[in-house]
């Protein structure tokens, strides 16, 4: 075995930025604060195959990348995307956008409502690469929310046609959100997520789109976010939806309406900033936190994109009372010994002092419920309006592998 380092001292230092003065010079740049776009973090959702060409060029023209992807390289995904089978699909990511700019990329084998809000928080642009129509509703909300742009970017997995999209959601910037033309009958008739290949789930067809027009749509994303941080055409970006019909050789750009009557409701938030630590705080000392700062008794605390299971269940049968969010481990059978999983139908997101109590969680540290540092947990009262509180911190990030093993 022999172990090399995945950059030369050359690529980290002068080779690199003398690279970059020719990316400066393109029109995307020209004109605008290129070194604020090297300042840019991208937060990239999804590493399939949009998300990882997006995470590389951007790390190739000088910004920062987080990636949040919970799953692992498949046989399947080797015809449209570079990762590696049995690997996570962030840890290689993360490892190859080093190799290209080393300490550029950053990431979380975890789906992204379960690592925190702060780290997104940290991210200036956030791209929406998942098949997964669930995430729009919430990452609109959080847009709106911590008011950063948001990149919805997907290709048609119908294998009928080469089209791919780019939508940029924007509403605290005054422009129209992904939202906006959604009416109550789209959230209830809302299509579940795409099965990737190679899933157990005969119902619906694979997602077949090729790497041709995920390049292009990869590229076009990274471009309006180019221009929509150095300030190039920026009013051509926000509120905008960018079709590439490859199918038929076009590319069509619409402008979205924003609705005052908007589902989301456009809201900014303030967030307290609080003392409590998820190792250390626990359910009672947000309450006592909110109770103080509201002045008001706390009907409910919401665990903000972490509901709590309440119940796990075995395959034997068995179901017991237990209590932690999908990213804790569900606790063994005390019957056969066997991993339980959670009951996910009894979960909920809004626990009151008086269900905590009962169910022997008050005292409890608030990561050992699956709660991560840096999360949003909101406050509801009677008369007073939500009151956002953040946990302590940010959940660590994905390094790079060191060092590559040579065979
Ligand atoms: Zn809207
Ligand atoms: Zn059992």
């Amino acid at each position: 075995m022999v172990s090399v380092r995945s950059h030369t001292a050359d690529e980290s230092g002068a080779g690199a930025a003398a690279g970059l003065a020719r990316v400066a010079q393109t029109h995307n740049f020209r004109g605008g604060d290129f070194a604020r776009w090297t300042r840019t973090c991208l937060a990239v959702i999804g590493a399939g195959t949009i998300g990882w060409r997006l995470a590389e060029e951007a790390v190739l023209s000088g910004a920062h990348v987080t990636v949040f992807d919970p799953d692992t390289g498949e046989a399947v995904n080797r015809g449209t995307q570079r990762c590696r089978v049995g690997v996570p699909k962030v840890a290689a990511l993360v490892t190859s956008c080093d190799a290209i700019r080393p300490g550029h990329a950053t990431g979380y084998c975890h789906d992204v409502r379960q690592v925190g809000m702060r780290a997104l928080q940290a991210c200036d642009i956030w791209f929406d690469c998942t098949d997964d129509a669930g995430l729009a509703w919430a990452l609109t909300e959080l847009s709106n929310g911590l008011a950063r742009p948001l990149f919805r970017c997907a290709v048609d997995g119908s294998g009928e046609l080469e089209l791919g999209r780019v939508l940029c959601s924007s509403a605290a910037s005054g422009h129209a959100c992904q939202v906006c033309a959604y009416s109550v009958e789209h959230f209830l008739g809302r299509p579940a997520r795409t099965p990737c290949q190679g899933e157990l789930d005969n119902s619906r067809p694979p997602t077949i789109a090729g790497g041709a027009i995920a390049a292009a749509t990869a590229g076009l994303a990274l471009s309006l976010a180019q221009r929509l941080v150095v300030g190039t055409d920026r009013d051509a970006v926000r509120g905008h939806e960018y079709v590439l019909d490859w199918t038929n050789f076009q590319m069509i750009q619409l402008r979205l309406e924003r609705s005052a009557d908007c589902l989301s409701g456009h809201h900014v938030w303030e967030c307290l900033e609080t003392n409590v630590t998820a190792e250390r705080g626990t359910l009672r000392e947000l309450f006592w936190v909110a109770q103080q700062t509201l002045a008001a008794r706390v009907t409910a605390l919401e665990t903000y994109l972490l509901p709590l299971n309440v119940q796990a269940c075995c395959e034997c049968g068995m179901v017991r009372d237990a209590v932690g969010s999908d990213r804790a481990v569900a606790p063994a059978c005390p019957r056969c010994g066997r991993a339980m999983s959670w009951l996910t139908e009894t979960q909920t997101e809004l626990m009151c002092i008086e269900q905590a109590a009962r169910l022997g969680i008050l005292d409890c540290a608030l990561n050992a419920l699956g709660l991560p540092s840096g999360a949003l947990v909101i406050a509801h009262s009677e008369d007073r309006p939500p009151l956002r509180m953040l946990l302590v911190g940010c959940e660590p990030g994905m390094a790079a592998e060191a060092s590559h093993d040579v065979g």
